[in-house]
């Protein structure tokens, strides 16, 4: 066992001696501090000016976020994997009722919840999606078992609730995911609509994800959401699609998005933030600033996105009032935020 080990070692010697590709879930041997374990998450981008929550409601979002934050960060401490922390933390976004993904989702017109989930291993590209299940009690991990357990990328609806309950994942009763709040918003959503008025930005945005960098360098990214209030029945947005949603490859970053999803699908934001890191040799800051600032804000489109470097860098730019959002990097002190800086 030990021979076999040292022949290993030697072997892997050798190849990065002579300049080969190194798997990438084995990235050359580094320390700690060259490429620090790191997560960060977000809650939903949208009218989140101060003033909008009383300061109980404040705190308990601020909580919420750490918790989740914390949960993932665990897992990587404890030598787990990007893609397990990317799960932890949003398993507990979607149980908690506050955020639009999981049981907080918001209602579609016809007054039921339809639940879209992605995640991605950037060592591997490999890639897993759901849209549109209205059973499914944690998607993400729908998601991730269409990525480990099949050899598609995206399933959709009773497809996928079928292949949910053949992989033993919980499901529920549609009626797990009525929450008053979200129910209220739907009348008011449908209030404006039959008198001919437009939603304002409260009505748009939601949303869950997380991105990580686990031990070994390998970068996840996983995005859940219930959509946008009002939504058409069979609408699916940005946040399972891969490459606007959601994006992760070792060689530049990871991206989990949120926002007005038909903007972000159009651009392929998540995607374009990680070409211009890898083709282009930019920062992830002006990377995603770009995107943001110059590319989204070009159009009607407003949301935000959490971005971690394969280097450890992070970005978390919005254009819309603010953004949950929070991150944790090894050395450095924990960051949670919801208002623009
Ligand atoms: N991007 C999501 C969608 O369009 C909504 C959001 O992020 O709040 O479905």
């Amino acid at each position: 066992m030990i021979a076999r080990r040292a022949l290993a070692l030697i072997a892997a010697l050798a190849l990065a001696a002579c300049g080969a590709e190194t798997d990438p879930r084995q990235p050359e041997a580094q320390s700690t501090n060259a490429r620090p374990i790191a997560i960060v998450i977000h809650g939903g981008a949208g009218a989140l000016a101060p003033g909008r929550y009383t300061p109980e409601e404040e705190a308990a979002h601020i909580l919420a976020l750490e918790e989740a934050r914390d949960a993932g960060y665990a897992v990587l401490d404890a030598g787990g994997s990007s893609i397990d922390a990317v799960i932890a933390a949003i398993m507990r976004l979607e149980d908690d009722p506050k955020f639009n993904a999981g049981k907080g989702a918001v209602f579609t017109s016809e007054g039921t919840n339809e639940l879209d989930a992605s995640i991605m291993d950037g060592a591997t590209r490999n890639a897993g999606a759901v849209a549109g299940v209205k059973r499914v009690k944690n998607p993400i991990l729908l998601a991730r078992a269409v990525m480990d357990k099949s050899v598609h990328v995206m399933m959709a609806r009773e497809g996928a609730e079928t292949f949910a309950e053949e992989q033993g994942l919980e499901l529920v009763d549609p009626q797990y995911f009525y929450t008053e709040r979200r129910w209220e918003s739907l009348q008011r959503a449908i209030e404006r609509a039959e008198r001919g008025a437009s939603l304002p930005a409260e009505f748009k945005f939601g949303t869950v994800g997380a991105v990580a960098l686990d031990r070994d360098g390998n970068l996840a990214a996983g995005t859940s959401t219930g959509g946008m209030t009002y939504k058409r029945w069979g609408r699916v947005g940005d946040s399972p699609i891969i490459g606007a949603g959601t994006y992760a490859d070792n060689n530049s970053c990871g991206v989990s998005a949120t926002g007005w999803g038909e903007y972000f699908i159009r651009l392929t934001i998540a995607r374009d933030i990680c070409a211009q890191v890898e083709y282009g040799g930019k920062t992830v800051t002006d990377a995603a600033d770009d995107v943001i600032f110059n590319r989204l804000s070009a159009t009607e489109g407003t949301g935000g996105v959490i971005v971690l470097g394969a280097n450890g860098e992070i970005a978390t730019p919005f254009n819309t009032d603010g953004m949950f959002r929070a991150w944790r990097k090894e050395g450095a002190e924990p960051y949670v935020a919801i208002y623009g800086e």
